[in-house]
């Protein structure tokens, strides 16, 4: 059985740590941690949340992009359990797009990230996957990669310029994309 976990919002230290590699996949406590995230993030209406954020300080995320009220224009994927994720090769092509974040409450940025990566991950099973990503789904990746390292989307701000409110991102770029 699943359940929901509290998210820790931007202040809190353990959000900045930076999380330990997973070493049995198989753990109980490990498994039950995949469940409650992705449990979580879509009950939060995310398309990604990472363990940090439910200050477990182990370095394995979740990816659910699909399209919700937060993010009409995400692509539909099942969501996935990336454990012991990497970033083995990106695209020199870096694209500004629209982040928010389930700790960061109320807040949106224009992040740039890398258009394209090559990744690998161990997967909920203990199988190597490895696999390219493009576009919204790389953003995601790379955004919750970060949160591994400690790393929040508010600090890849090239200027404070670029973060704007929920509520002025959805009337401004929502509604008119
Ligand atoms: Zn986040």
């Amino acid at each position: 059985m699943s359940e929901l976990v509290p998210i820790i919002q931007l202040g809190n230290p353990q959000l900045r740590h930076k999380s330990a590699f997973v070493d049995n996949i198989h753990d109980e406590e490990i498994q039950r941690l995949i469940e409650d995230l992705i449990a979580t993030v879509a009950q939060a209406h995310g398309v990604g949340i990472a363990a940090p954020q439910v200050a477990a300080q182990k370095r394995l995320f979740i990816v659910a992009s699909r399209p919700n009220a937060r993010y009409p224009h995400a692509p539909e994927m099942a969501p996935t359990a990336m454990i012991n994720p990497r970033i083995v090769a990106h695209s020199t092509e870096v694209v500004k797009g629209w982040e928010g974040c389930l700790s960061v409450p109320g807040i949106r940025g224009l992040v740039p990230r890398y258009q394209a990566i090559a990744i690998e991950y161990t997967d909920r099973n203990g199988k190597l996957q490895k696999q390219e990503l493009t576009d919204f789904v790389a953003r995601i990746f790379q955004h919750e990669y970060d949160h591994l390292d400690g790393i929040v989307f508010v600090d890849r701000l090239e200027s404070t310029l670029d973060m704007i409110t929920e509520q002025e991102y959805q009337q401004r770029i929502v509604n008119n994309p």
